[in-house]
């Protein structure tokens, strides 16, 4: 029986993308790697229809990778970034700056709630020596899609840049980059782009790109280095070959179905369908599904239920499910719905929820 992942990455592949992984033995340093380099940075600008003003880098690595890159590279080291947090992700962009040794603001929300845009005002007000403001979009803990628009509107009026881990929304959600004046943001291969794991990449403002030589405190997280993939097309270190060749396939593949647009509708109508089913169970989201990504919803574990037994039950029935994170880990799970999963293969996963669960 085939198995389908509910897990937020990687996802379950296409055929398609998968037969993209047996490409040709192909060395890094050739051209037709470059230009295929070329060509997905290309592709990633092209699915939020992004005009020469940004700009990407791909590297090898998980999502982590290039959130780690993103800080690494555009936190000078005399900044005084702030850092919003909601969620696991949140803390761990704080944990990585403190880390590279920068002195970061980080101010905690209740990770079951909105980012308080009241108490980040105050905190622009009474501290003008703020540099940027850094959060997650899609915070995955709880799978929350934090409401970037009006964060966008209290940075971008002080002229503080916005840096986002959109690591679990790019490819899936809107990102109004020009209209929200995004500075840059970091994603992966292997979530809403269903690709493999292995690549991940940074899509940025080239004006601040091209003015953070000197930043990162390492050498292979610095995408300075990386600048030679939109001129000849070459990395600097070696790159995941066939990772490359599947998000190629992969971007071709989100292009081809209707692009983020298509994809969100089709996540939302998953996830519905979901939620739906969970009702009926009387298992309660999380948080206010109105609050809630597309590609992921979590659920407050019934009592009598333990994560343990219904992960085992659904991975039984062909299903992976997802546990929580950090303090929610004992009261709470999560299902995403990323990858390919077709109308069937939904209708046995609500099946097989409704049996795991009672
Ligand atoms: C998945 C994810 C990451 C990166 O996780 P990796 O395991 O390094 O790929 C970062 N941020 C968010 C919001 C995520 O969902």
């Amino acid at each position: 029986m085939k198995t389908i992942l509910l897990n937020p990455g990687p996802v379950t592949l296409s055929d398609g993308v998968r037969q993209a992984l047996m490409g040709p033995d192909t060395c890094h340093r050739e051209v037709e790697f470059a230009d295929l380099t070329k060509t997905v940075i290309h592709k990633l600008l092209g699915v939020y229809a992004l005009e020469s003003s940004y700009t990407a880098r791909v590297l090898t690595g998980s999502g982590s990778s290039a959130v780690e890159a993103m800080l690494a590279t555009l936190v000078a080291p005399g900044d005084r970034p702030l850092v919003l947090c909601n969620g696991v992700y949140g803390e761990r962009m704080a944990n990585m700056l403190a880390r590279q040794g920068k002195q970061a603001e980080v101010v905690r929300g209740d990770w079951l709630a909105p980012i308080e845009l009241q108490a980040l005002e105050t905190r622009l007000e009474s501290d003008p020596t703020i540099t940027q403001i850094i959060t997650v979009h899609n915070e995955t803990t709880t799978g929350r899609l934090n409401d970037i628009g009006k964060i966008a509107a209290i940075a971008k009026p002080r002229g503080l840049p916005l840096l986002l881990d959109a690591v679990s929304s790019f490819g899936g959600e809107e990102i109004d980059f020009i209209g929200w004046g995004i500075a840059a943001c970091a994603a992966t291969a292997n979530k809403c782009l269903h690709g493999v794991p292995g690549i991940s990449f940074v899509v940025a403002q080239e004006s601040l790109l091209a003015a953070a030589e000197g930043n990162a405190p390492g050498l292979y997280l610095d995408l300075t280095a990386y600048r030679g993939q939109v001129g000849d097309g070459y990395s600097p270190f070696t790159q995941s070959v066939q990772v490359l060749f599947a998000l190629n396939q992969a971007l071709d593949e989100l292009a081809a179905s209707g692009g983020w647009l298509q994809r969100r509708a089709s996540y939302r109508a998953r996830s519905e369908s979901i939620r739906a089913q969970a009702r009926a169970l009387e298992i309660e989201p999380l948080i206010d599904p109105t609050e809630s990504s597309s590609m992921i919803t979590a659920f407050k574990l019934p009592t009598g239920l333990s994560y343990p037994i219904l992960h085992d039950r659904m991975k039984q029935a062909g299903f992976i499910i997802y546990a929580g994170q950090g303090d929610l880990s004992k009261s709470m799970f999560r299902i995403a719905n990323m990858g390919e999963i077709g109308p069937d293969d939904l209708a046995r996963l609500n099946r097989a929820f409704a049996e795991a669960a009672t």
